[in-house]
């Protein structure tokens, strides 16, 4: 039997179906030399060896020394040096692989071979002694610990004493003198315990393979094996493989390199260098390495070596790789390859170009490239995440993703003066309210103290794609004096600061920023995504302008239009709410909606035009009226407001206090409100149809979907649909124009969920509100939940934010239900989501499986969303 199988380049004898008698290290390594790869040159003793080891009474083969010295043969001959050789010394490492990997069973062995003159002979090839015999110190360290029996603390503890008597603290300051009289001490640890050094390398490696087979047979290996029901295996093999140094002298060196350019994705090899240097020279940072391409002139039979190694390891993995080499006097070998980290840009031309060449296919591609790339791709980025780490005063949550950097501001008003005189601002407050929304417009950026990923201020600066960050317990701002404090550190207003959205970071300063790059690669790559995927994406958007937007992002309808955002467009439109709302008659509540009505029906138009015939589902008024109201200062708005109105202060400070609510997320809002007041229903019901019929005669196509908030009865829908349809036929009848719509609601109340068979009888549609019905099926406000989210994550209580990632296990279960019931009763009701976590990957795979039609997120997500949908769906 064949006991022996070597490898290295042009010599390999195995491959990677060989696992079980070579163990997944052995097949691995004779796999890549297989495939050409410049693996350093060594051999496989065979499992099977291992079991006749045991069975033979801790005794090897017959035959099979012989063969490892045979091996041995052709490891030397490649290498151009040999086993105790002192002028040309061959190092080796020695480790044990099992088929089945068992981390920890036995450590490596390095640097075997070395005794006092071939440590010599080392010190003269690579002309360092301190290398040489630092190499041997730690190789009797390692031998007496792995193969030896003898405590790794000893020799510590050795190490430690001639620290202190040469007065040094680091390892790097003791001499080559040091280290040779460290090497006496360490032989004087194996005599005092009874131990002799084998000086013979052949010795050293006999005894190295005997360590291996015995440490299958260890206490730890058993108890490893039975833990985790490993059974059928004979034994360990044994992998002995030659030790390349990248410091013997000008034709070495030692490397890290891209297969391509991590950043830009150029197919062109992209990485530094350091001539006459070991591997950790490179990480140390102490010498500057050079580019790659230098390596050409310096060393140009080893940089081809390496452009055609790259190559079969492309070929061979289809992918980009990130390689560490090295090259021993000209000669090139490679340590280690894995596949590279890259930026988002990288990894959409990457996957194109990849299949381009015909490496990967489509499938392969889409699920090359992740979700987070894509946002990076669409958003603005910090040119350099690591530059600014040292001026990072604190952390928050990452509410919307991307990149701002401005001068803070305390007040939405002063976000607008100072961006209307040119200046780029970030607004820093305590919390956002809706009047704030064209501050936080004007700002690069949002900052809150309070919220959580779906409070105000995050949904409203993810549907512009502004970073934003919420949750920041550390911050105090004084909105009043026009400061903020965060872990010791002032922010003035005017101070740069800078916000990472994707992290969460704050950041003290003005840090560079890197623009969004959208790659011509990236439409060939999403008309990709788009073939495969099943689930329609829509948007949530609520202007014509976002619509706009969305499309080009590549939106396909509308599942949330938040018809209260379009009341704070302007100064006009809030005063005409608040008429409505303070109206003391329903003949002034009558004449303030009917002000309203043009505005509603000139946006619905924009929107219907903008989707040109996509499904676009509007929603009836859905927060508590309290939220249209001033607070803080208001006696002066107050006052214009009851001028406006027609009614005393009083009544509208009586109003007001009517309107306060303990909690109004529970209180009067969503159908509440239209079913009290159904003229405000009526008014947003004419509005989108009279907007319809202005879409459709003017040749335009239209498809509009009425959506009822906070339902939690089937007879509260009832309610609104037949008020909705009886309009509707209204404005069809008298325009005679006929106009295509659906009635369907929100999911959001965890007992429309459980009623979703009943209420399926009258909604055509359902969309899931995951932001409500995440609040109520938890019962955690999601405005307050920024208090003790982090805390739970510490603790492990959650794993993530349940208003960013969908809660599987509670939340989506309802989702499932509802999804049963509601098609049980109607098969063809169409079925989405839109509440914030809709754009999110896991939850988009997670709805893929349950079977929703679509998901809805915010503009700049939809790609994302897209994306995840495909990956669902290959
Ligand atoms: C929801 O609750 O998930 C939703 C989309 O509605 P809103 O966020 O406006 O309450
Ligand atoms: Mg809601």
């Amino acid at each position: 039997t064949k006991r022996i199988y070597t490898f290295g380049k042009s010599l390999s004898q195995g491959d990677a179906s060989m696992k079980q008698l070579l163990g997944g290290k052995g097949a691995n390594l004779a796999e890549m030399s297989r495939i050409g790869l410049s693996v350093p040159p060594g051999l496989t003793i065979t499992t099977d060896t291992c079991a006749d080891f045991h069975i033979n009474g801790r005794k090897l083969p017959d035959g099979c020394w012989e063969e490892v010295l045979q091996g041995l043969r052709t490891v030397e001959s490649e290498m151009g040096c040999n086993l105790g050789d002192a002028k040309a010394p061959l190092l080796l490492s020695v480790r044990s692989g099992a088929a089945v990997s068992m981390p920890g069973m036995m450590d490596t062995v390095l640097n075997l071979g070395l005794n006092d003159a071939c440590a010599a002979g080392l010190a003269a090839r690579a002309g360092d002694e301190r290398f040489a015999y630092d190499a041997y110190r730690r190789f009797l360290d390692m031998y007496g610990d792995v193969v030896m029996g003898i405590p790794h603390h000893l020799f510590e503890d050795q190490l430690e004493r001639l620290k202190e008597e040469r007065r040094v603290t680091e390892d790097t300051a003791l001499t080559a003198a040091d280290l040779k009289v460290l090497v006496g001490r360490y032989k004087e640890v194996y005599k005092q315990l009874g131990k002799v050094f084998p000086e013979d390398p052949y010795e050293q490696l006999r005894l190295a393979i005997y360590a291996v087979f015995d440490s299958w047979q260890s206490e730890r290996a058993n108890v490893y094996r039975s833990v985790n029901g490993i059974t059928g295996l004979t034994g360990t093999a044994v992998n002995v493989q030659a030790m390349a140094f990248g410091n013997m002298g000008l034709t070495s060196g030692t490397g890290v390199c891209f297969t391509r350019n991590p950043s830009t994705g150029e197919r062109k090899l992209y990485g530094e260098y350091l001539i006459n240097a070991q591997g950790e020279d490179v990480v140390a940072g102490i010498r500057t390495p050079e580019p790659i391409e230098t390596l050409a002139r310096t060393l140009p039979g080893a940089y081809q070596q390496l452009l055609d190694n790259c190559a079969l390891l492309e070929k061979h993995y289809k992918d980009m790789q990130d390689i560490e080499f090295t090259v021993q006097e000209g000669k090139l070998f490679m340590l280690q390859c894995r596949s590279g980290k890259r930026t988002g840009t990288a990894a959409v031309r990457i996957a194109v170009e990849l299949v381009d060449e015909g490496l990967v296919d489509p499938d392969t591609a889409i699920m090359m490239v992740e979700p987070g790339h894509l946002d990076q791709l669409l958003h603005p980025q910090f040119a350099d995440e690591d530059a600014y780490k040292k001026d990072v005063v604190g952390k928050g949550l990452p509410a919307s993703p991307g990149a701002a950097v401005g001068q803070a501001v305390f007040t939405a008003e002063d976000a607008e003066a100072w961006r209307s005189s040119g200046l780029p601002v970030v607004l820093v407050r305590r919390e956002t309210s809706p009047e704030d929304v064209k501050g936080m417009y004007s700002a690069e950026g949002v900052l809150c103290q309070l919220g959580g990923m779906t409070s105000h201020a995050a949904v409203v600066a993810r549907g512009w794609g502004k970073p934003c960050i919420t949750g920041c317990p550390d911050l105090q701002v004084d909105e009043h004096n026009k400061l903020a404090r965060i872990n010791g550190a002032e922010i003035r207003q005017g101070d740069f600061i800078s916000l990472n959205g994707s992290t969460g970071e704050i950041i003290r300063g003005k840090q560079p920023l890197a623009p969004p790059e959208l790659a011509g690669d990236l439409n060939r790559f999403m008309k990709w995504v788009d073939e495969r995927r099943r689930l329609g994406v829509l948007t949530n958007a609520d202007t014509p302008e976002d619509a706009e937007e969305a499309r080009k992002f590549g939106a396909e309808g509308i599942g949330l239009c938040r018809t209260e955002h379009m009341f704070f467009a302007s100064e006009e439109r809030i005063a005409t709410v608040r008429r409505m709302i303070v109206a003391q008659t329903q003949e002034a509540r009558l004449k303030a909606l009917s002000d309203l009505l043009p505005f509603q029906r000139e946006d619905f138009g924009g929107i219907l035009r903008a989707m040109s015939g996509f499904p676009v589902t509007i929603r009836l008024l859905d927060p508590p009226l309290h939220e249209f109201l001033p607070d803080g200062e208001m006696t002066e708005v107050c006052e214009a407001l009851a001028r406006d109105a027609g009614i005393t202060i009083d009544e509208v400070m009586g109003t007001i206090e009517k309107l306060q609510e303990v909690n109004p997320m529970l209180g009067f809002r969503g159908c509440r409100l239209g079913i009290t007041y159904p003229e405000i229903t009526e008014m947003q019901v004419r509005a989108m149809f009279e907007a319809a019929v202005g879409v459709l005669r003017d040749g335009g196509s239209v498809q509009l979907d009425i959506m009822v908030p906070l339902v939690g009865t089937a007879a509260e829908l009832k309610n609104q649909e037949q008020l909705i349809r009886r309009i509707g036929e209204e404005v069809v009848k008298q325009s005679g124009v006929r106009v295509p719509y659906r009635v369907g609601t929100m999911i959001e109340v965890p007992r429309a969920a459980l009623q979703a068979g009943a209420i399926a009888k009258t909604a055509e549609f359902f969309s899931f509100g995951t932001n409500d019905l995440t609040q109520m099926t938890f019962g955690y406000s999601r405005d307050d939940i920024g208090k003790f989210l982090q805390n739970y994550l510490d603790k492990g209580i959650l794993q993530y934010d349940p208003f960013q990632v969908l809660d599987q296990d509670g939340v989506g279960e309802l989702i499932k239900f509802a999804v049963e019931r509601g098609r049980a009763s109607r098969p063809n009701l169409k079925i989405g989501i839109c509440g914030e976590q809709g754009g999110e990957p896991k939850t988009v795979a997670f709805l893929h499986e349950v079977g929703l039609d679509y998901v809805s997120c915010s503009p700049f997500r939809v790609p994302i969303a897209r994306l995840a949908a495909a990956q669902a769906a290959v």
